[in-house]
C-alpha cells in the first residue's frame, strides 16, 4: 500500500488554501552553515528556492512538511532565473552548495529542464559540490543522467524517512515506499551521483521507544544504498498534520537523549549517521524535559566529525532515569500523549509506573 486515502486527505484539508510568499525573484533563504559531505567539516551555502512547490501537495502533503507555506504557483522562469543569479552572488568562494526547494529540484514541473541548465551553468561552474532534494519518482535514469557532465560532484537527497511502509503510507504519508527508494538511490549511484538519505525520528502515531527502533532498524536497512544518513528529529511545522496533533498535546517531539542514542548505538565504521537538528531545545524541536545546550552541540560535533567519543562520555555520566521512566510511560499509553504536559497537569498527584 502506498497511500492511506482517509489521511491522505485529513492532512490536506488542513493545508490553508490562501498561502502567500514573499518577493518571487529572491529565494526562501540563503544561509551558511557547517556540513560533511565531501569526508570533513566544511563550510556550505544553503539555498531554498522558492518555486511553485512539491508535486505531492496536488494531492496531499507529508504529514510534518510545512514547506507549502512558502509556495507560490505564479512563479516564472524569470523569477526563477533571478533567484539562481543571487544564489550565484552568495557563494563567496564557499566550494559547497546545498539547494532545496519547497519540493524536488529535480521535478522538472518545479524547475524545467531549460532553468535547471542555466542552474547548473551560473552555479555548477562556481562549486565543487552540489546536494540537491528530490522525491524518488524524479531520480531516473532519463531524468538525471546529464547532470553529471556540468562539473560539480552531486548528491542527490532523498526523503525515505523510515524503511517501514506502513509508518511511511500511516504516519508520514510520504507516497513513496521503500522498494521506490531503493531503485531511486541504486540508480543515482549506478550514473556516478551519491545519496543521502533522510531519516524522519519519530513521526507521529509512534512511542518515542518505537520511533528509536524504526531509526535504528532502518539506518540498518539501507546500509550500502547510501553516503550518508540524515537522522532528522520532528521538528513541528505550521498548519501540518502533526501541528494539528501537537496543539492538542496529543504529540511530543522526540528527546535529545533518544537522538544521542541513536547516534551511538549505529555507530560503524564506513558508515556516516548524521543530525543537525532544527529547532533543537525547543518546544517545537528536539528537547529533553530541560534545555540542554552541551548536548545538542555534542550531537552536531559528533556529527560533523564522526567521532562520536565525547558525546559518549556525556552520555554515559549522565543520569538518565528520568528520561527512561518518561519514555517508558509513554509506551504504556494508548496514544503517543505529551507527557510533558500530563506531568504538569498532574502537579500534586503522583504518577507510578
Ligand atoms: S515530499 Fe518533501 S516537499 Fe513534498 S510534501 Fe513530502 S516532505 Fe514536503
Amino acid at each position: 500500500m502506498t497511500t492511506n486515502r482517509a489521511f491522505a486527505s485529513f492532512i490536506k484539508d488542513l493545508m490553508p488554501s490562501d498561502l502567500k510568499s514573499g518577493n518571487p525573484d529572491t529565494p526562501v533563504s540563503v544561509w551558511k552553515e557547517l556540513d560533511r559531505i565531501e569526508g570533513k567539516k566544511e563550510d556550505t551555502v544553503v539555498s531554498i528556492f522558492r518555486t511553485r512547490g512539491c508535486s505531492w501537495y496536488n494531492y496531499s502533503s507529508c504529514s510534518m512538511c510545512g514547506y507549502f507555506n512558502d509556495i507560490d504557483l505564479s512563479i516564472t522562469k524569470e523569477n526563477l532565473y533571478r533567484q539562481i543569479d543571487l544564489v550565484a552572488r552568495s557563494l563567496n568562494g564557499i566550494k559547497v552548495l546545498k539547494v532545496f526547494t519547497s519540493g524536488s529540484f529535480l521535478d522538472p514541473m518545479e524547475i524545467p529542464l531549460d532553468v535547471r541548465d542555466y542552474f547548473m551553468n551560473t552555479v555548477g561552474a562556481k562549486i565543487s559540490t552540489l546536494l540537491v532534494e528530490s522525491r524518488t519518482e524524479y531520480i531516473r535514469e532519463d531524468n538525471i543522467a546529464d547532470l553529471g557532465k556540468y562539473g560539480p560532484a552531486i548528491r542527490m537527497a532523498i526523503g525515505l524517512e523510515s524503511s517501514n511502509d506502513q509508518i511511511i503510507a500511516n504516519s508520514i504519508n510520504k507516497g513513496s515506499t521503500f522498494a521506490k527508494y531503493k531503485v531511486s538511490a541504486i540508480t543515482a549511484r549506478k550514473l556516478g551521483f551519491t545519496v543521502r538519505t533522510y531519516l524522519l525520528f519519530k513521526p507521529p502515531f509512534m512511542t518515542e521507544k518505537a520511533a528509536i527502533s524504526d531509526m535504528i532498524h532502518s539506518i540498518n536497512d539501507i546500509d550500502g544504498l547510501t553516503d550518508d544518513i540524515s537522522v532528522n528529529p520532528m521538528n513541528i511545522q505550521k498548519n501540518t498534520f502533526v501541528e494539528y496533533l501537537w496543539k492538542k498535546h496529543l504529540y511530543r517531539p522526540p528527546r535529545l537523549w533518544s537522538l544521542a542514542r541513536i547516534l551511538l548505538e549505529t555507530r560503524k565504521h564506513g558508515r556516516t549517521v548524521i543530525s543537525y537538528p532544527t529547532g533543537g531545545n525547543k518546544e517545537r524541536g528536539v528537547h529533553n524535559s530541560k534545555p540542554d545546550r552541551d548536548l545538542l552541540d555534542l550531537i552536531v560535533g559528533s556529527s560533523l566529525t564522526q567521532d562520536f567519543d565525547q558525546l559518549e562520555s556525556y552520555y554515559k555520566k549522565s543520569d538518565l532515569r528520568p528520561y527512561e521512566q518518561e519514555i517508558e510511560l509513554e509506551s504504556r499509553l494508548v496514544s503517543d500523549m505529551d507527557i510533558d504536559y500530563i506531568s504538569k497537569r498532574s502537579e500534586g498527584y503522583s504518577i507510578i509506573i
